[in-house]
């Protein structure tokens, strides 16, 4: 909740749908580790030093003047969005510790567009640090480890991480020729997904059956983190699939088996988030 601007779509009225969650269906919640000194070593697993440094002066900067600051023209920093941005990362170690089934960490700001360096393309769009490929490079000292990324949008900055990494993969589907306009070609370790505008249920859950099922048993991972954006929902503000919630119903389902967690990353309508997140917690 610390990270905020009221005038720009992902703020952190997002996660009201989360809070009440929580307290109606009584889930079972921890908290992120303690901040720390470590914090710097996490986000190197992903980043530049350099990179890192310049978030750092801009973090201190709008907390100093108590002011946002934008570091390009999508992405802001509130003043006390060091906060957010450092439990959200430590919420994710945290995660690959802990011995649980099934974890949902609503992570805010959202990750899978910053890059090793901030920005691949034009813009970070609205990610400061990648909070899970900084969980999967964690995770892969110990787990061979999936991504599988099911955002209306290509994560190109989890490409940038984790492309030619051993013991991490990433799958992702998104819409072709969207923001940000990456995510045509598969490589090594990365399989892409560009899927056409208007894609239904039918058609994403026939995808998801005919040929990720496939590939997730070829990899046989020992953890599968999922970038878990709601923005492919057709009452999404973002979204130009016509996907409901049966689809991400489908995906819930067939990781059962699997040590999954789940990082929030796009999703801009309350009632879908409120919606989807029940389905994926009441499982
Ligand atoms: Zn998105």
């Amino acid at each position: 909740m610390y990270h905020n601007n009221p005038k720009h779509i992902e703020n952190r009225d997002r996660l009201r749908p989360i809070i009440r969650l929580i307290k109606e269906e009584k889930i079972k919640y921890e908290r992120p580790y303690n901040l720390n000194r470590k914090i710097y070593r996490f986000l190197s697993l992903a980043h530049s030093w350099k990179y890192i440094k310049k978030i750092n002066r801009i973090f201190k900067k709008a907390y100093k003047k108590r002011k946002i600051i934008y570091i390009d023209k999508d992405t802001y920093i509130s003043p006390r969005s060091y906060l957010s941005s450092f439990y959200s990362v430590l919420s994710g170690i945290k995660a690959i510790d802990i011995e649980e089934e099934r974890i949902f960490i609503p992570t805010r700001p959202p990750g899978h567009h910053a890059g090793r360096n901030g920005k691949v393309n034009s813009t970070q769009g609205f990610c400061i640090f990648n909070n899970i490929a900084i969980a999967a490079m964690y995770a892969r000292k110990k787990y061979r480890t999936l991504i599988l990324d099911v955002d209306i949008h290509h994560g190109n900055g989890t490409e940038d991480i984790i492309k030619n990494k051993k013991n991490v993969f990433y799958i992702s589907t998104h819409a072709r020729d969207y923001y940000p306009f990456t995510g045509y070609e598969s490589y090594s370790n990365i399989i892409n997904y560009p899927l056409d505008w208007g894609t239904d249920d039918k058609e994403y859950i026939k995808v998801f059956k005919n040929e990720i099922e496939q590939k997730i048993k070829e990899i046989d991972p020992d953890i599968i983190l999922i970038s878990l954006g709601l923005d492919m929902h057709v009452k999404d503000p973002l979204s130009v699939f016509k996907v409901t919630e049966e689809s991400y119903k489908y995906v819930f389902k067939s990781l059962g088996g699997y040590k999954t967690i789940y990082f929030l990353e796009g999703g801009y309508n309350e009632e879908v988030i409120y919606i989807i997140v029940k389905h994926l917690l009441k499982l």
